[in-house]
């Protein structure tokens, strides 16, 4: 999931479209459910208008989602008694970790500090797996473009390992733009963050380079 910040801003007077081009920028183009950088998007009530009408049209309650995530959230999620983790204020990168292995997303999850918490995690654990690890076309269609950008990551991971020490550098750069949220760079390369993480988070080497040039 995308761990995002978020400005407080007053949608009083703002069209679809401009809150659209709003949420495309604070989620870099990004659906926070499965991480895929994509145009085919829409606005998520992160606490569904059905249940919480007061709410709908507050900021901080509006999400850029995929059009496939947006199906299986629907109305299901967020509801009371089955709450999930918020990605403005939950660190879901510490809760919830994520692992592309034989063509199945292994979703590995922690105990929360509370009940609710923990409540939390056990329903965005449910979503996720909906998301990810489905027979549907959606599903399927998901872990393909997955494993194509995680090959794509993992082969510049290889080429930074097997390079002499002047190369080095070319490749801790190309490694630095896939990880990165910012909107100006490429959108295909962009998703996926948490994965892209996970596959170098040993390399202590790396990620002290890869501070080095924060
Ligand atoms: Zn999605």
């Amino acid at each position: 999931m995308l761990q995002i910040t978020k400005e407080n801003l007053n949608t009083l007077f703002m069209t679809d479209s401009e809150m659209k081009e709003m949420l495309h920028k604070e989620f870099h183009s990004m659906c926070y459910v499965c991480e895929e950088a994509t145009r085919h998007t829409e606005i998520d009530h992160f606490f569904p208008q059905k249940n919480y009408p007061e709410k709908a049209m507050e900021w901080s309650n509006l999400f850029l989602i995929c059009q496939k995530c947006n199906k299986i959230k629907g109305n299901r999620f967020n509801i009371p008694e089955k709450e999930i983790l918020n990605v403005l204020v939950d660190n879901v990168d510490e809760l919830i970790s994520l692992q592309l292995h034989d063509g199945t997303v292994q979703i590995n999850t922690v105990n929360g500090e509370s009940i609710e918490l923990t409540n939390k995690i056990k329903n965005t654990y449910e979503l996720l797996e909906a998301v990810y690890n489905q027979a549907s076309m959606s599903s399927v269609q998901l872990r393909q473009i997955l494993n194509n950008e995680l090959k794509d990551f993992s082969m510049v991971y290889i080429n930074y390992k097997k390079a002499t020490d002047i190369f080095k550098d070319g490749f801790i750069q190309l490694i630095r733009e896939r990880l990165n949220k910012n909107a100006a760079y490429e959108l295909k390369h962009r998703g996926f963050i948490s994965f892209k993480r996970k596959i170098i988070e040993s390399d202590l080497e790396l990620l002290n380079r890869l501070s080095m040039l924060d």
